[in-house]
């Protein structure tokens, strides 16, 4: 049986189209003792307990609603290498070397989430290539910029400026002046590909237990971490909570801003006129400060997400702007009926580089990805496993990057990034 909307699950086109059967996951109740504790049922947890399994250690996992109740099952479903910050953000802080090993990482990430759905058939519809697009002629230079900078110091050769009819044989529009075409980017089914790796990692020997928030962790060698009826006593706990995480941490609070993104999915175009669209089924995202992305689903359907909120309501309007930017791109899609609108929330650092680290000598966690987190939490939760089994350096080098708090306080914190917001959304206009 799969599963079905439940309140513990947002409805939701991909919770709609589910293609992956997982063993029963009750909720935690009594004693249990295990070498890790992984806290999160998204991408990160559910790939490092995978990779923790792999390497010989019983693992349990605690997901508080569904596997994939937070970003990993809400997401665009955009995969690239990189990550939400330029990668000069790196170089400034690490140096170029650091910053180098980085980059390939996150490429490694690219490939690492290919061949989990290799290795695992999974049925999530991975299909390859990724259009960064130029809204203005500022964005043309600093795209054209990018990519010769990333050649030249990266020795990445991924990407191919595209203008003119080669831009609109991969998207059907003339609102964008051009954009770069990356080969090692692309876009899947996110909920599937989640649960994926859940059901490799209970095959693999995990168990996990959903709708069991963890209350706390106690610290310690071992740590227990409490759920409302049940109690994992672990030599290591692995966080991967991300934006939906509350004060299971303290020390981590201020480091991560919650924000809001949006999404719709449009009934099935039908091949016709979804040719009229994306005819190379590219996803795309635009070179705003506060993007838009789409994409189209395997049944045809046009994914566009953007729009940002920081207070948890939805924007006002919010339906009427999609429709009205969708109509602009693409006028053959005028009127077109919407069938799904959900959000979900993104984790955002202030330098927007993902912050994963070490708390005491045996907690680990991941957050932070900034909206680009869909390839690197794969790699995380491989980066955690190799840590916890005393192979710390790769994890060590993203653990190197620092952190500054956001300013403010819990009270100040969302209306100062609003305003940020505003500025930026101010820039993008000009
Ligand atoms: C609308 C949207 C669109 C996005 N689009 C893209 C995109 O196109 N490309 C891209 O690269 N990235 C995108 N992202 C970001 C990407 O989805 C995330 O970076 C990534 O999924 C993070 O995975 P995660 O496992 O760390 O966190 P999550 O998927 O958020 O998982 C955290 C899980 O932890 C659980 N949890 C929290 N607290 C507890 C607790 N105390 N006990 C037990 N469980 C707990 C939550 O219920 C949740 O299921 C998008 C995000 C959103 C919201």
């Amino acid at each position: 049986m799969f599963r079905a909307t439940t309140p513990d699950s947002p409805a939701s086109y991909y919770r709609d189209s589910i293609a992956v059967e997982l063993d029963p996951c009750p909720p935690l109740s009594g004693e249990n003792r295990a070498d890790v504790c992984v806290i999160g049922g998204g991408i990160t947890g559910c790939s490092a307990a995978l990779h923790l399994a792999e390497r010989g250690y019983s693992v349990v996992l605690l997901e508080a609603h569904e596997l994939g109740f937070g970003a990993s099952g809400r997401s665009g479903g955009q995969i690239l290498p990189g990550l939400g910050t330029d990668i000069s953000t790196v170089e400034q802080a690490l140096g170029r070397e650091r910053a180098r090993e980085v980059w390939e990482m996150s490429r490694e990430a690219v490939r690492l989430t290919a061949e989990r759905i290799e290795q695992h058939a999974i049925p999530c519809d991975l299909a390859w290539g990724y259009l960064h697009a130029a809204v203005k002629p500022r964005h043309v230079r600093e795209l054209q910029q990018l990519q010769e900078r990333l050649a030249r110091d990266y020795g990445y050769e991924a990407l191919t400026w595209l203008g003119g009819d080669a831009l609109r044989e991969r998207v059907a529009t003339d609102a964008y002046p051009g954009a770069l075409y990356e080969r090692e980017g692309g876009h899947l089914h996110p909920l599937n590909y989640t649960l994926g790796l859940a059901r490799a990692a209970q095959r693999a020997g995990v168990t996990i237990y959903e709708r069991s928030p963890a209350r706390t962790i106690r610290r310690g060698q071992p740590a227990t971490v409490e759920t409302e009826r049940g109690r994992i006593t672990a030599d290591f706990v692995v966080v991967g909570a991300n934006a939906y995480m509350g004060r299971l941490l303290p020390e981590l609070e201020g480091r991560i801003m919650r924000a809001a993104n949006y999404i719709i999915a449009t009934e099935s175009l039908g091949e016709a006129r979804a040719a009229q669209v994306l005819p190379r089924n590219d996803a795309l995202s635009d070179a705003n400060f506060v993007l838009d992305y789409y994409r189209l689903s395997a049944d045809k359907r046009l994914i566009y997400g953007g729009e940002v909120s920081y207070d948890g309501r939805e924007p006002r309007g919010l339906q009427q702007r999609m429709d009205a930017k969708i109509a602009r791109l693409f006028p053959v899609l005028e009127g077109v009926r919407i069938d799904y609108r959900w959000g979900g929330d993104v984790a955002i650092t202030l330098n927007r580089a993902p912050d994963f680290g070490r708390l005491g000598a045996n907690v680990y966690y991941a957050q932070g990805y900034s909206g680009h987190g869909m390839a690197l939490a794969g790699l995380s939760g491989r980066l955690m496993a190799e840590a916890i089994a005393g192979q710390s350096e790769r994890f060590d080098v993203f653990a190197a990057m620092p952190h500054r708090h956001f300013p403010g306080g819990e009270r100040l914190r969302t209306p100062l990034l609003v305003l940020a917001t505003h500025f930026y959304k101010l820039r993008d206009r000009l």
